[in-house]
């Protein structure tokens, strides 16, 4: 039986947003690398959640609450099987990657970081991925050092000797650039973390929409991603960790839920995961995470990444063509984004003129100002792709472009 082709049409009418206008104009949405729309799925399964079943969940007897807790876990298996975590005692709730990273970095600092020790991040990284661990370094007198990346976007693999060494304690790398959308070569970082001894947190937000993910296979300790960029809710995100690291690290933050048994003296603490998830958690966010990844894998990861190589392909052909145009990195593989600059022209006036005709890119320095000092530019205009987008929304793009050259010109 062959595979049915891939229906994008079939799928748009998935997405309430995608038939509005703007300023009178079909929204052309390329801004999927700062969150993606959501589908009726997900729109509906929060909705349910606030109709029918909300109750606070892990601490009642009533229906609601037994329901909730029940639904509650049952969304943290199913989060793990879509990133092959194997337990979901693994898989800790958080608020999005920006949270997970802190919650590692916070834990490496009371238990792992010491004076001298070394903490790598790459050139590519989202500020995200950066800041966390300068606090860290503060915290600790341990340093940071930076994998840097070449001039194309892509990780300068041949410096991994030079950078990671044995006072190496952890390795911060994105799978996916969000900047660039170069796809780093993580199997070698994480290979030169392991000869020297050191963790490995792998920062997945650009990686879980537009790619299969097993963790397992990957090798890392940490994983993180976003629910918002994955077609789920925002105030949600995973952090996955391997169980033996994550008894390790202390928790987070203090209150309900995380505790064994609290006395004015003294607390002990709960298990995992719970010993991570303080308070109440995002109830409605975490159903609504789990329908976002039922949805996707309903469809099919490796049939989503072949749409979405196939856009950027065409965006990177179609704008080549288009003749004024600076490519701002050609990764050796890429995912979703493209960045580029109009010879001339500001990336927020493109952005500007675009948005007029309905079509929406991100312009500015994607929170990598690291990446556009490199580059040695204040920002790019980016367009960046998701399973929703189709070949005429990227001719509508370089349509819209010509029209920014000729007003600019
Ligand atoms: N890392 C990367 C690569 C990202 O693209 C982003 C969001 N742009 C983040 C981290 C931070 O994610 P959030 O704001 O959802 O916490």
């Amino acid at each position: 039986m062959s595979t049915p082709p891939y229906d994008v049409e079939r799928i748009r009418e998935d997405f309430p947003i995608l038939s509005r206008e703007v300023h009178g104009r079909p929204l052309v949405y390329l801004d999927n690398a700062a969150t993606t729309q959501k589908p009726r799925a997900v729109i509906d399964r929060i909705s349910r959640y606030y109709a029918e079943e909300n109750a606070n969940v892990h601490r009642g007897v009533h229906v609601l609450s037994a329901e909730g807790t029940e639904a509650f876990e049952a969304a943290r298996q199913s989060v793990a099987s879509f990133i092959g975590a194997p337990s979901p005692r693994e898989v800790v709730f958080t608020r999005g990657t920006t949270e997970g990273i802190n919650l590692v970095a916070h834990g490496f600092s009371a238990a792992v970081l010491q004076p001298g020790d070394e903490i790598v991040v790459t050139g590519l990284e989202h500020h995200a991925n950066i800041v966390p661990w300068q606090m860290a370094a503060e915290r600790t007198g341990a340093t940071l050092r930076v994998l840097p990346m070449t001039p194309e976007g892509d990780l300068a693999t041949d410096a991994l000797a030079d950078v990671i060494g044995e006072r190496t304690r952890i390795v911060c790398v994105s799978h996916t650039s969000n900047a660039l959308g170069s796809v780093s070569p993580v199997a070698e970082v994480i290979e030169a973390a392991r000869a020297a001894g050191a963790a490995v947190l792998v920062d997945g937000a650009q990686a879980t929409p537009h790619a299969p993910v097993d963790v397992q296979a990957l090798g890392a300790d940490f994983f993180v991603f976003s629910g918002h960029k994955t077609y789920g809710p925002m105030g949600v995100g995973v952090l996955w960790g391997r169980e033996d690291w994550l008894d390790r690290l202390p928790p987070y933050q203090g209150g309900g839920d995380m505790i064994d048994q609290v006395t004015f003296e003294r607390t002990t603490f709960a298990g995992l995961p719970s010993k991570f998830e303080a308070g109440t958690p995002n109830v409605a966010g975490v159903l609504g995470l789990e329908a976002a990844v039922q949805y996707l894998t309903a469809i099919g990861m490796e049939v989503i990444q072949a749409h979405e190589a196939d856009l950027v392909a065409y965006c990177v052909e179609r704008l080549a063509d288009l003749g004024g145009v600076r490519f701002v990195g050609t990764p050796r593989q890429r995912a979703s984004a493209v960045s580029f600059l109009l010879e001339g022209i500001h990336p927020y006036d493109a952005g500007t003129v675009l948005d007029r005709l309905g079509i929406a890119v991100r312009t500015g320095q994607h929170c990598a100002q690291p990446v556009m000092d490199a580059m040695g530019i204040d920002g790019t205009v980016r367009a960046s792709v998701a399973l929703y987008n189709t070949r005429s929304e990227i001719d509508a793009l370089c349509a819209g472009l010509e029209q920014v050259q000729t007003m600019f010109s």
